[in-house]
């Protein structure tokens, strides 16, 4: 079943693609709610949309999004086996970082999603996702630099959960010397789906 097909999950697509709960509804295009499975064994996240997810209305769909469906496919996954989100469903100004209100005005999206989703696996990509995650669920929060790679065991409503902080995608268009380390926690995803 996709996000399409899950009536709760559509119901809330629409709050999100009209919500004015924050101030990131004034520059927006489109809210990005996100897309993939419903349930779904994985969740990635990232930060908030950029351009072409704003004007699109769907997430990762620009250059960090060639690069992601690039490190899926070398665990061999798709990005349809996966959904897809971030902490903030609208594009800041400028593709600033997002602002602490603004996250915490959007956070309860992201727990409804979780809680509809029911993933065994959560991916935040880069540090304002990982910091929210790990906040979200008691987890000891570190830069993205330390926790990066390692897999974190949560308790949610639904059951056990694995989070694995990754470094976000976009981060080898300005820093190509990151590459092997982005394939290496891709990796280390493909290991804990391996253990399940
Ligand atoms: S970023 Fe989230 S809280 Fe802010 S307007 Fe968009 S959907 Fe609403």
């Amino acid at each position: 079943m996709t996000g399409d097909d899950n009536p709760i999950l559509a119901r809330l697509n629409q709050e999100i693609l009209t919500c004015t709960l924050c101030r990131l509804s004034e520059g927006r295009t489109r809210a990005v709610p996100g897309e993939g499975p419903v349930p779904s064994r994985i969740l990635l996240l990232g930060e908030a949309p950029g351009k072409r997810e704003d004007e699109l209305g769907r997430p990762f769909v620009g250059r960090a999004g060639s690069i992601l469906e690039e490190l899926l496919s070398s665990i061999g996954l798709s990005r349809r086996e996966v959904y897809i989100t971030s902490i903030n469903k609208c594009r800041p100004p400028k593709n600033r970082d997002p602002k602490d209100d603004e996250i915490a005005a959007c956070h309860p999206y992201l727990e409804r999603q979780i809680d509809l989703l029911k993933p065994q696996v959560i991916v935040p990509m880069g540090r304002f996702a990982a910091r929210e995650i790990c906040r979200s669920f008691g987890l000891d929060e570190g830069k993205i630099s330390d926790i990066h790679g390692k897999i974190l065991h949560a308790r949610a409503g639904f059951g056990a959960v694995i989070v694995l902080p990754v470094y976000h995608p976009a981060v080898v268009t300005h820093n190509p010397n990151l590459r092997p380390e982005l394939t290496a926690d891709f990796q280390q995803l493909k290991k804990a789906l391996d253990r399940m």
